[in-house]
Protein backbone atom coordinates (compact mmCIF):
# COMPACT_ATOMS: atom_id res chain seq x y z
CA UNK A 1 0.00 0.00 0.00
CA UNK A 2 1.04 3.57 -0.55
CA UNK A 3 -0.02 7.34 -0.01
CA UNK A 4 1.14 9.54 -2.59
CA UNK A 5 -0.78 12.57 -1.11
CA UNK A 6 0.32 14.00 2.66
CA UNK A 7 0.71 17.38 4.41
CA UNK A 8 3.19 18.39 6.99
CA UNK A 9 3.72 21.55 9.23
CA UNK A 10 6.02 22.61 6.37
CA UNK A 11 2.55 23.82 4.99
CA UNK A 12 -1.06 23.46 6.39
CA UNK A 13 -0.81 19.72 8.07
CA UNK A 14 -0.60 19.53 11.87
CA UNK A 15 2.66 16.53 12.02
CA UNK A 16 6.11 17.23 11.90
CA UNK A 17 7.62 16.05 8.55
CA UNK A 18 9.34 13.39 10.92
CA UNK A 19 5.86 11.92 11.77
CA UNK A 20 4.77 11.65 8.51
CA UNK A 21 6.87 8.16 7.76
CA UNK A 22 6.18 7.28 11.02
CA UNK A 23 2.62 7.41 10.47
CA UNK A 24 2.73 5.72 6.94
CA UNK A 25 4.77 2.59 8.23
CA UNK A 26 1.85 2.29 11.05
CA UNK A 27 -0.56 2.55 8.30
CA UNK A 28 1.45 -0.43 6.55
CA UNK A 29 2.57 1.47 3.75
CA UNK A 30 6.30 0.83 1.79
CA UNK A 31 6.39 4.40 0.39
CA UNK A 32 4.83 7.63 1.32
CA UNK A 33 4.99 10.64 -0.58
CA UNK A 34 4.91 14.43 1.28
CA UNK A 35 3.31 17.18 -0.90
CA UNK A 36 3.26 20.08 1.01
CA UNK A 37 1.91 23.14 -0.91
CA UNK A 38 4.62 25.52 -2.71
CA UNK A 39 7.43 23.72 -0.79
CA UNK A 40 9.96 20.65 -0.53
CA UNK A 41 11.08 22.26 3.31
CA UNK A 42 9.90 19.07 4.73
CA UNK A 43 11.43 16.56 2.89
CA UNK A 44 14.94 16.02 3.86
CA UNK A 45 13.88 15.48 7.32
CA UNK A 46 10.87 13.18 6.37
CA UNK A 47 13.57 11.37 4.23
CA UNK A 48 15.94 11.20 7.04
CA UNK A 49 13.28 9.28 9.56
CA UNK A 50 12.01 7.30 7.02
CA UNK A 51 15.60 5.75 6.04
CA UNK A 52 15.45 5.03 9.30
CA UNK A 53 12.49 3.38 9.59
CA UNK A 54 13.29 1.52 6.05
CA UNK A 55 10.11 2.82 4.53
CA UNK A 56 10.65 4.74 1.50
CA UNK A 57 9.81 8.58 0.78
CA UNK A 58 8.65 10.37 -2.35
CA UNK A 59 9.22 13.39 -2.63
CA UNK A 60 6.74 15.85 -3.76
CA UNK A 61 4.83 19.41 -3.61
CA UNK A 62 1.33 20.52 -4.46
CA UNK A 63 1.13 23.81 -6.12
CA UNK A 64 -2.67 26.19 -7.34
CA UNK A 65 -2.65 26.01 -10.84
CA UNK A 66 -4.74 29.15 -12.89
CA UNK A 67 -7.22 27.86 -15.29
CA UNK A 68 -10.05 29.42 -16.76
CA UNK A 69 -12.39 28.36 -13.87
CA UNK A 70 -10.96 28.58 -10.80
CA UNK A 71 -8.23 26.35 -8.81
CA UNK A 72 -6.43 23.61 -10.31
CA UNK A 73 -4.25 21.86 -7.66
CA UNK A 74 -1.72 19.78 -8.86
CA UNK A 75 0.54 17.38 -7.51
CA UNK A 76 4.47 17.00 -8.56
CA UNK A 77 6.65 13.64 -7.92
CA UNK A 78 10.40 13.36 -8.03
CA UNK A 79 12.17 16.57 -7.69
CA UNK A 80 15.18 15.15 -6.75
CA UNK A 81 17.54 17.45 -8.33
CA UNK A 82 19.27 20.34 -6.40
CA UNK A 83 18.49 24.14 -8.08
CA UNK A 84 16.16 22.70 -10.52
CA UNK A 85 13.70 25.70 -12.60
CA UNK A 86 10.47 24.14 -10.46
CA UNK A 87 12.27 24.91 -7.33
CA UNK A 88 13.12 28.47 -8.19
CA UNK A 89 9.07 29.03 -9.38
CA UNK A 90 8.21 27.86 -5.93
CA UNK A 91 10.29 30.51 -4.13
CA UNK A 92 8.62 32.84 -6.14
CA UNK A 93 5.19 31.33 -4.95
CA UNK A 94 6.31 31.61 -1.41
CA UNK A 95 7.32 34.81 -1.75
CA UNK A 96 3.68 35.69 -2.71
CA UNK A 97 1.74 33.69 -0.19
CA UNK A 98 4.00 36.80 2.28
CA UNK A 99 2.48 39.62 0.84
CA UNK A 100 -0.68 37.64 0.23
CA UNK A 101 -1.14 37.00 4.11
CA UNK A 102 -0.16 40.61 4.97
CA UNK A 103 -3.08 41.92 2.78
CA UNK A 104 -5.49 38.84 4.15
CA UNK A 105 -4.81 40.44 8.12
CA UNK A 106 -5.29 43.89 6.36
CA UNK A 107 -8.31 42.92 4.86
CA UNK A 108 -9.70 41.02 7.57
CA UNK A 109 -8.80 44.33 10.03
CA UNK A 110 -10.99 46.66 7.52
CA UNK A 111 -14.11 44.26 8.65
CA UNK A 112 -13.66 44.66 12.22
CA UNK A 113 -10.93 41.47 13.26
CA UNK A 114 -7.81 41.94 14.80
CA UNK A 115 -4.73 38.91 14.42
CA UNK A 116 -1.25 39.65 14.33
CA UNK A 117 0.96 38.11 11.81
CA UNK A 118 2.85 36.64 14.82
CA UNK A 119 -0.25 35.08 16.04
CA UNK A 120 -0.56 33.02 12.72
CA UNK A 121 2.43 32.60 12.03
CA UNK A 122 2.65 30.45 15.63
CA UNK A 123 -0.12 28.85 14.55
CA UNK A 124 1.89 27.28 10.95
CA UNK A 125 4.84 26.90 12.82
CA UNK A 126 6.96 29.70 11.52
CA UNK A 127 6.67 28.45 7.54
CA UNK A 128 4.90 27.74 4.84
CA UNK A 129 1.68 30.46 5.98
CA UNK A 130 -1.82 29.74 4.63
CA UNK A 131 -6.03 30.22 4.97
CA UNK A 132 -6.52 27.00 6.87
CA UNK A 133 -4.05 28.76 9.59
CA UNK A 134 -5.84 31.94 9.52
CA UNK A 135 -9.07 29.57 10.13
CA UNK A 136 -7.69 27.96 13.26
CA UNK A 137 -6.80 31.80 14.81
CA UNK A 138 -10.16 32.65 13.74
CA UNK A 139 -11.66 29.61 15.62
CA UNK A 140 -9.42 30.28 18.92
CA UNK A 141 -10.67 33.71 18.82
CA UNK A 142 -14.27 32.96 19.00
CA UNK A 143 -14.56 34.85 15.94
CA UNK A 144 -16.14 31.41 13.84
CA UNK A 145 -17.17 28.41 15.85
CA UNK A 146 -15.52 25.92 12.92
CA UNK A 147 -12.19 26.21 10.32
CA UNK A 148 -15.12 25.35 7.75
CA UNK A 149 -17.62 28.83 8.86
CA UNK A 150 -14.22 30.69 8.67
CA UNK A 151 -13.91 29.36 4.78
CA UNK A 152 -17.65 30.18 4.82
CA UNK A 153 -17.63 34.04 5.49
CA UNK A 154 -14.49 35.24 5.26
CA UNK A 155 -11.49 33.09 3.49
CA UNK A 156 -13.60 31.42 0.73
CA UNK A 157 -13.08 32.44 -2.33
CA UNK A 158 -15.03 35.46 -2.97
CA UNK A 159 -15.65 36.53 0.68
CA UNK A 160 -14.33 39.95 2.58
CA UNK A 161 -10.92 38.48 3.71
CA UNK A 162 -9.97 36.54 -0.04
CA UNK A 163 -6.99 37.35 -1.71
CA UNK A 164 -5.77 35.57 -4.67
CA UNK A 165 -2.66 33.35 -4.80
CA UNK A 166 -0.02 33.69 -7.73
CA UNK A 167 -0.50 30.91 -9.38
CA UNK A 168 1.26 28.94 -12.70
CA UNK A 169 -0.50 27.49 -15.82
CA UNK A 170 -0.92 23.98 -15.78
CA UNK A 171 0.82 23.90 -19.04
CA UNK A 172 3.91 25.93 -17.33
CA UNK A 173 3.80 23.59 -14.23
CA UNK A 174 4.36 20.28 -16.45
CA UNK A 175 7.21 21.87 -18.38
CA UNK A 176 9.14 23.23 -15.40
CA UNK A 177 8.51 19.47 -13.79
CA UNK A 178 9.68 18.25 -16.80
CA UNK A 179 13.05 20.23 -17.10
CA UNK A 180 13.49 19.47 -13.26
CA UNK A 181 12.97 15.50 -13.64
CA UNK A 182 10.69 15.68 -12.27
CA UNK A 183 6.48 14.67 -13.24
CA UNK A 184 2.94 16.52 -12.24
CA UNK A 185 -0.66 14.57 -11.84
CA UNK A 186 -3.80 16.60 -11.47
CA UNK A 187 -4.91 15.99 -7.61
CA UNK A 188 -8.12 15.35 -6.66
CA UNK A 189 -9.52 15.73 -10.48
CA UNK A 190 -13.37 16.38 -8.62
CA UNK A 191 -12.16 19.83 -7.16
CA UNK A 192 -12.22 21.46 -10.23
CA UNK A 193 -16.10 21.40 -9.78
CA UNK A 194 -16.98 19.65 -13.63
CA UNK A 195 -18.91 16.38 -14.75
CA UNK A 196 -16.79 13.02 -15.66
CA UNK A 197 -16.95 13.95 -19.42
CA UNK A 198 -15.59 17.31 -18.48
CA UNK A 199 -12.94 15.84 -16.63
CA UNK A 200 -12.12 13.55 -19.28
CA UNK A 201 -11.84 16.67 -21.90
CA UNK A 202 -9.85 18.22 -19.36
CA UNK A 203 -7.55 14.78 -19.11
CA UNK A 204 -6.97 14.68 -22.03
CA UNK A 205 -5.71 18.38 -22.52
CA UNK A 206 -3.61 18.13 -20.01
CA UNK A 207 -1.78 14.98 -20.68
CA UNK A 208 -1.50 17.02 -24.27
CA UNK A 209 0.26 19.69 -22.22
CA UNK A 210 2.70 17.10 -20.46
CA UNK A 211 1.08 16.19 -17.74
CA UNK A 212 1.74 12.15 -15.81
CA UNK A 213 -0.76 11.43 -13.92
CA UNK A 214 -4.07 11.56 -12.63
CA UNK A 215 -5.05 11.46 -9.07
CA UNK A 216 -8.07 8.79 -9.46
CA UNK A 217 -7.91 7.48 -6.02
CA UNK A 218 -8.56 9.69 -3.47
CA UNK A 219 -10.01 9.30 0.07
CA UNK A 220 -13.63 11.20 -0.49
CA UNK A 221 -14.50 9.69 -3.37
CA UNK A 222 -16.69 6.90 -4.25
CA UNK A 223 -15.75 3.52 -5.96
CA UNK A 224 -17.31 4.39 -9.20
CA UNK A 225 -15.82 7.91 -8.87
CA UNK A 226 -12.35 6.39 -8.35
CA UNK A 227 -13.51 3.66 -11.71
CA UNK A 228 -14.30 6.32 -13.67
CA UNK A 229 -11.31 8.18 -12.95
CA UNK A 230 -9.11 5.39 -13.54
CA UNK A 231 -10.99 5.02 -17.59
CA UNK A 232 -10.37 8.33 -17.79
CA UNK A 233 -6.77 7.72 -17.25
CA UNK A 234 -6.48 4.59 -19.39
CA UNK A 235 -7.99 6.54 -22.37
CA UNK A 236 -5.45 9.35 -22.17
CA UNK A 237 -2.39 7.47 -20.81
CA UNK A 238 -2.35 9.25 -17.85
CA UNK A 239 -0.90 7.66 -14.85
CA UNK A 240 -3.07 6.66 -11.95
CA UNK A 241 -2.32 7.88 -8.35
CA UNK A 242 -3.85 7.89 -5.43
CA UNK A 243 -3.31 9.79 -1.64
CA UNK A 244 -5.21 10.54 1.39
CA UNK A 245 -4.77 14.15 1.37
CA UNK A 246 -3.66 14.07 4.88
CA UNK A 247 -3.40 17.16 6.71
CA UNK A 248 -3.43 15.88 10.85
CA UNK A 249 -5.75 17.59 12.62
CA UNK A 250 -6.58 20.30 9.89
CA UNK A 251 -8.44 17.44 8.22
CA UNK A 252 -9.45 15.05 11.05
CA UNK A 253 -11.47 12.71 9.15
CA UNK A 254 -8.52 11.63 7.21
CA UNK A 255 -5.54 8.21 7.87
CA UNK A 256 -2.06 8.36 6.12
CA UNK A 257 -2.75 5.11 4.14
CA UNK A 258 -6.31 4.32 4.59
CA UNK A 259 -7.92 7.76 4.06
CA UNK A 260 -11.35 7.42 5.53
CA UNK A 261 -10.75 3.87 6.01
CA UNK A 262 -11.24 2.51 2.32
CA UNK A 263 -8.22 3.78 0.68
CA UNK A 264 -6.22 1.26 -0.78
CA UNK A 265 -3.67 2.63 -3.36
CA UNK A 266 -1.19 -0.51 -5.11
CA UNK A 267 2.42 -0.28 -4.55
CA UNK A 268 2.61 -0.81 -8.46
CA UNK A 269 1.27 2.93 -8.86
CA UNK A 270 4.64 4.23 -8.11
CA UNK A 271 6.03 2.31 -10.21
CA UNK A 272 4.90 3.00 -12.80
CA UNK A 273 5.01 6.79 -12.17
CA UNK A 274 8.98 6.17 -11.47
CA UNK A 275 9.04 4.29 -15.31
CA UNK A 276 7.32 7.72 -16.73
CA UNK A 277 9.94 10.01 -15.32
CA UNK A 278 11.84 12.25 -17.82
P1 LIG B 1 -4.16 28.47 0.71
O1 LIG B 1 -3.13 27.60 0.02
O2 LIG B 1 -3.55 29.35 1.74
O3 LIG B 1 -5.04 29.19 -0.26
O4 LIG B 1 -5.11 27.46 1.50
C1 LIG B 1 -5.69 26.41 0.78
C2 LIG B 1 -5.89 25.23 1.71
O5 LIG B 1 -6.95 25.55 2.60
C3 LIG B 1 -6.33 23.97 1.00
O6 LIG B 1 -5.26 23.21 0.56
C4 LIG B 1 -7.09 23.26 2.08
O7 LIG B 1 -6.17 22.57 2.90
C5 LIG B 1 -7.70 24.39 2.87
N1 LIG B 1 -9.09 24.72 2.51
C6 LIG B 1 -9.54 25.26 1.36
N2 LIG B 1 -10.89 25.46 1.40
C7 LIG B 1 -11.29 25.01 2.61
C8 LIG B 1 -12.57 24.92 3.26
N3 LIG B 1 -13.70 25.35 2.68
N4 LIG B 1 -12.60 24.40 4.52
C9 LIG B 1 -11.47 23.98 5.11
N5 LIG B 1 -10.24 24.03 4.54
C10 LIG B 1 -10.16 24.54 3.31
FE1 LIG C 1 -3.92 22.03 2.28
FE1 LIG D 1 -5.15 20.08 -2.89
ZN1 LIG E 1 -3.22 18.40 -0.72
Amino acid sequence: MLDLHTHSRASDGSDTPERIPELALEAGCSAVALTDHDTLDGLAPAGRRATELGIKLVRGCEVSCAWERGSMHVLIYFIDRADTPIEAELANLRADRVVRNERMLKKLRDIGISLTMDEISREAGGKGVGRPHFARVLVGKGVVATPKEAFERFLGAGMPAYVSKARLKPAEVASLAKQSGAVTVLAHPLSLGLTMDEIAAIAAELAEKGFTGIEALYSSYSDQERRSLCEIAARCDLAITGGSDYHGSYKPDLKIGTGRGDLDVPDSLLHALEERRP
